[in-house]
């Protein structure tokens, strides 16, 4: 306690000379956060010679991607676990002049996962020519056309990823560039991903197994634009990848090499307020005291964010947070298993029940789904130092519509159909009197420690209704140096979309003028 105190006393002297500090012309940034986007945009905005603090009310970054450890010996990432678009990522360490195998180790991941379907199962290999045989096996021609629509999920990839992203996205004419125009009709944003699919498979499988990436996106395959088909790509094609120790190490790195860049972080703080006179921030409140910035980079969610200023000045009313498409929240559970498990991959996805009532629970009835799918993870296949020796550590994540209710019992009731599910399909007896370790984690507690929206775990849904343009904005319409950042802005939800929302953003504070 008296450590916190001479800490936070040594925070207060630090900040009172910033802003004592009006001299030098560089800006004093203030980052709400520290998620992969605010983590981004610490780093960059430092990069360009600003001062940079960034506050958050946890004791460690990450936000969704926090990590902890038991004692029994379980190291659990609590939010990412699909490393997809490795290139992305390696381009964020590249601009500060370093590389991902820098930090950590990232392994590539044979198979990529598991897909368990009533009565069978396919395992996705990792080598793309492995992918296309697959394919050819289970329908004629298949495999031919697996090349097909990847061949198109490269270029989206290559034209969404590098151009359509890395846009603020006030206006659409940001997207006039020739690339982007030229190619407007091979981008496909205007047919279904459900029904682009169907044009290169019959096999009910093989549409699952193509369905199943644009998912993370939070919308039905019916309502996501067939423009998504890069997430094939950077999936399947780039591969799945895991960095050793964890997710988490990503976000170490990505905070190493914000201090390297001169960045401050200050844990255990909340900020509570942001201080507005004269259409401009000029504090923010921390633990009751002020403290003025030049400006303020918000990663925190942004629902949350509009309630620390004044109804007046905020972007959007409630009316408007309630008519959004949100992506689902999740019921999580932590669990360390005493034993192996035999026959689990390091990703599994049960998909035995239909998707699409799955879906209508999330989006239509607002229900818990009575025949689920889920995900479960289980790092330690892959890395021994996740686990005891003998020992499993598995994740388990069912996707849920936000807001709803959240009580343990219900928790536990699906806890025990997963746990069903998983014996059946490995052959294990009785897993539940195994677990050594269980937290769950659900709508309530996405609330409690993000602030989040109804719970959501992953932002706004990526239907064509709300993509670029149409997202919320990433600056206030009246507070001309307070921006927004993260999977509720521009580009959206995903760990390599909010690294670039974090890049964006960090530019447009470079081009705020001072006065
Ligand atoms: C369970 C789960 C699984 C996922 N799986 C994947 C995956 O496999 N692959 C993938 O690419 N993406 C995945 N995602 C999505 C990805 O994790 C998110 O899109 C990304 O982490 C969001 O980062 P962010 O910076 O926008 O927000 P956050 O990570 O939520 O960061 C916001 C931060 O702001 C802090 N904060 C909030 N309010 C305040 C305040 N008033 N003062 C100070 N601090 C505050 C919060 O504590 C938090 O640390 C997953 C998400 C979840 C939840």
């Amino acid at each position: 306690m008296l450590l916190m105190k001479n800490w936070t006393n040594e925070l207060y002297k630090l900040l009172i000379k910033i802003t004592m500090n009006t001299g030098s012309s560089k800006k004093r940034i203030a980052v709400i956060g520290s998620g992969f986007s605010g983590l981004s945009a610490a780093a960059y905005a430092a990069k360009s010679g600003n001062e940079v603090h960034v506050f958050e009310k946890h004791n460690q970054p990450g936000g969704r991607a926090r990590q902890f450890k038991t004692k029994e010996g379980y190291v659990f990432d609590m939010g990412p676990s699909w490393y997809w678009m490795p290139d992305i990522i390696e381009g964020f360490f590249n601009d500060f002049d370093c590389k991902v195998s820098d930090f950590f180790t990232l392994v590539s991941l044979d198979p990529q996962f598991e897909m368990v379907f009533s009565g069978e199962k396919v395992s996705v290999p990792e080598k793309n020519d492995a992918i296309r045989e697959l394919f050819e096996k289970i329908e004629n021609g298949a495999g031919k056309n697996y090349d097909k629509f990847m061949e198109s999920a490269k270029f989206k990839y290559e034209v969404g990823m590098k151009e359509f992203v890395t846009k603020p996205c006030y206006s659409w004419l940001e997207f006039a560039s020739l690339k982007i125009t030229g190619s407007a009709l091979r981008l496909d944003l205007l047919s279904n991903f459900r029904k682009y699919v169907s044009g290169y498979f019959s096999d009910s499988k093989l549409k699952s197994l193509m369905e199943f990436p644009v998912i993370f996106l939070g919308a039905s395959p019916q309502n996501i634009p067939a423009l998504y088909s890069l997430m094939n790509y950077g999936g399947y094609v780039l591969g799945t990848k895991y960095p050793m120790g964890g997710f988490y190490q990503l976000v170490l790195a990505m905070k190493e090499v914000g201090e390297k860049q001169g960045v401050i972080f200050h844990f255990n703080h909340e900020v509570q307020k942001i201080n507005t006179g004269n259409g401009k921030v000029v504090s923010i409140t921390v633990d009751g005291k002020e403290f003025e910035f030049d400006a303020v980079i918000a990663s925190s969610d942004y629902h949350h964010t509009e309630t620390l200023i004044p109804k007046s000045l905020r972007n959007y009313n409630n009316a408007y947070w309630e008519s959004k498409m949100f992506a689902p929240s999740c019921l999580i559970y932590y669990l360390g298993i005493k034993g192996k498990i035999s026959h689990l991959k390091h990703h599994t996805l049960f998909f035995e029940n239909e998707l699409d009532n799955h879906i209508d629970c999330i989006y239509k009835n607002k229900k818990w789904p009575s025949k689920p799918l889920f995900y479960a993870c289980c790092p330690s296949k892959t890395d021994p130092d996740v686990a005891p020796e003998d020992g499993e550590n598995l994740f388990l994540l069912l996707p849920l519509a936000p807001g709803i209710n959240d009580e343990e019992p219900v928790r536990e009731k699906y806890l025990t159909k997963m746990l069903e599910r998983i014996e059946k399909h490995t052959g294990e007896n009785d897993l539940s009197s195994r677990i050594e370790y269980k937290k769950s984690y659900c709508v309530s507690d996405f609330i409690s420690d993000y602030n989040a929206f109804q719970g959501n775990a992953y932002g706004l849904s990526n239907t064509l209704s709300q993509t670029a343009v149409l997202k919320p904005k990433i600056k206030n319409k009246k507070i001309r140096n307070l921006f927004y950042t993260g999977q509720l802005t521009v580009p959206g939800p995903g760990v390599p979309p909010s690294i670039i929302s974090g890049k964006i953003v960090a530019s447009e504070v470079n081009k705020l003028k001072l006065n």
